[in-house]
């Protein structure tokens, strides 16, 4: 299998949503097989039919691409090797369920759930370590599991586990690891409803649509030797298995809802750039030998390696998130950013007013070095689209004096005199003033900055005054000596 082109796949269960845990194991996936030119499916498995959510599917899919991450073959595009939906494939299973019955490899369960529970009661009473089945119909005659199947009887299809075997695979991650087959229970490969367990299906599937690489949550690592079993029952090679570090809390425990967002649709929504959010999940787990944290898609592709992933919890840390969001940011061109903030002025408040994409522009290359979030280029910086209502207290306090008033109309009674003030006059006409009244700047700038603002802290002076422009600075600096009151 060594010099097969690898193909790999992403088998979510609809959920309703895409976790961001899922979100790393489909990088992960996509990453390894763009790296080394193999194929990255898409396989929805969807056997679960308690848990069936409508619009599930669509909303995976959506999540996905948004994300960047095509795959080569899936439910919507197609491929040789589908359907890539599993409850499309039952008579798949069942063919292969009923290959393992008559091998002796799996067997008919008739057991009613009050049997079950008895036993389970019983064997939790017994204090064993861990409730199984008693193989109680593996020893049922032909004769009475062609009675009860007449009788319609509702059943399982269990796989038989032999006792008493190792259960040896190699892990990518975490090298060889070993079960023992007494510890495992005769799993249900069919359920009463006809439908397979994720167990069956899977391995059936990951045969069929010829898996290299299974590379997956270390969640399903209980399930591996279960797989192994099937595998060999079979005769099947086994593909090369990855099972990939947990994502934790910064409490360290696993992440969860109760902590913060899990799902990747709610960092779209929040404004996380996708460039982002795909960097900050591939270094959950992964990283390149180096300390470098910046990354496109495009270069993780080019630098990603299984054998780079680590077995250690990975910590879910927002803060860095938020510092990888504020840098792709940074790095995204004016235009591209104006696109975005058109959109975000949309959802706010100023939806109703025009603005121009020059004026729209130089906000952004103002602030760009100040923001994390395309959002922020609007709340953190409200004055840019209306004057300010009120002004910081604390600033008055410490910037507004008695002279601040007369200080100030000097100023813009200087810039009366100058047509369309570039960001240059502005400083001159600063400076010059603040020589002539022998102050230094900083008592000019401070109260000029609280009076066209409203805030004590922005942009250079020199780039908010330019931004604002004359007429609109000489009207906010009368509207301020007016309000503020000293
Ligand atoms: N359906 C499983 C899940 O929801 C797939 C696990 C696997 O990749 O084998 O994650």
């Amino acid at each position: 299998m060594i010099n097969e082109t690898p193909r790999v796949r992403f088998a979510p269960s609809p959920t309703g949503y895409l976790h961001v845990g899922g979100l790393r194991t489909a990088l992960y996936n996509y990453l390894f097989a763009k790296h080394n030119h193999g194929k990255f499916i898409l396989r929805i498995e969807d056997t679960d039919r308690n848990r069936y959510v409508e619009g599930a599917i669509e909303k995976l899919i959506e999540a996905l691409k948004w994300a960047g991450l095509e795959y080569d073959e899936g439910p919507d595009v197609g491929g040789d090797f589908g359907p890539y939906l599993q409850s499309k494939r039952l008579n798949i299973y069942k063919q292969h369920a009923d290959e393992l019955i008559l091998e002796g490899n799996a067997y008919y369960c008739f057991c009613t759930s009050e049997r079950l529970t008895a036993l389970r009661e019983e064997q939790e009473k017994l204090k064993l370590p861990q409730a199984k089945y008693d193989k109680h119909c593996l020893h049922l005659s032909e004769e009475e599991i062609k009675k009860s199947l007449s009788k319609n009887t509702p059943y399982v299809v269990r796989l038989n586990v032999k006792p008493n075997q190792k259960i040896v695979f190699n892990d990518i991650v975490r090298g060889t690891i070993e079960f023992d087959s007494n510890n495992i229970d005769d799993q249900i490969l069919i359920k009463s409803d006809g439908y397979p367990t994720y167990h069956l299906a899977n391995v059936v599937d990951d045969h069929l649509m010829k898996i290299t690489h299974v590379i997956r949550g270390e969640e399903w690592l209980s399930s591996t030797p279960k797989h192994v079993l099937l595998y060999d029952a079979f005769s099947w090679e086994q593909p090369f298995f990855a099972h990939l570090p947990l994502l934790l809390n910064p409490d360290r425990s696993k992440l969860s809802k109760r902590q913060g967002d899990v799902a990747v649709e709610d960092y779209r929504d929040k404004g996380y750039l996708k460039e982002a959010l795909v960097n900050f999940v591939a270094l959950l787990g992964w990283n390149a030998g180096d300390d470098r944290e910046f990354y496109y898609l495009n270069e993780l592709v080019e630098t990603f390696s299984l054998d780079r992933v680590n077995k250690a919890g990975a910590v879910f840390d927002t803060v860095k998130l938020n510092s990888l969001n504020a840098e792709h940011l940074r790095k995204k061109s004016n235009n591209e950013i104006l696109g975005m903030l058109k959109d975000e002025i949309q959802k706010s408040q100023y939806k109703n007013q025009e603005y121009s994409d020059e004026f729209l522009l130089l906000i952004i290359e103002a602030m760009k070095e100040r923001v994390s979030f395309v959002s922020e280029f609007v709340i953190t910086c409200p004055y840019f689209y209306e004057a300010p209502k009120d002004y910081e207290q604390k600033a008055i306090e410490k910037n507004w004096k008695s002279e601040t008033p007369n200080q100030l109309m000097k100023f813009i009674n200087k810039l009366r005199d100058i047509d369309t003030p570039s960001k240059s006059d502005y400083e001159l006409v600063l400076a010059n003033i603040a020589e002539e009244l022998g102050i230094g700047k900083g008592k000019l700038i401070h109260p000029l900055r609280l009076a066209t603002s409203g805030q004590s802290t922005g942009p250079g002076i020199f780039d908010l005054l330019y931004i604002l422009g004359k007429e609109e600075i000489i009207k906010r600096v009368n509207t301020a000596i007016e309000k503020i009151k000293v």
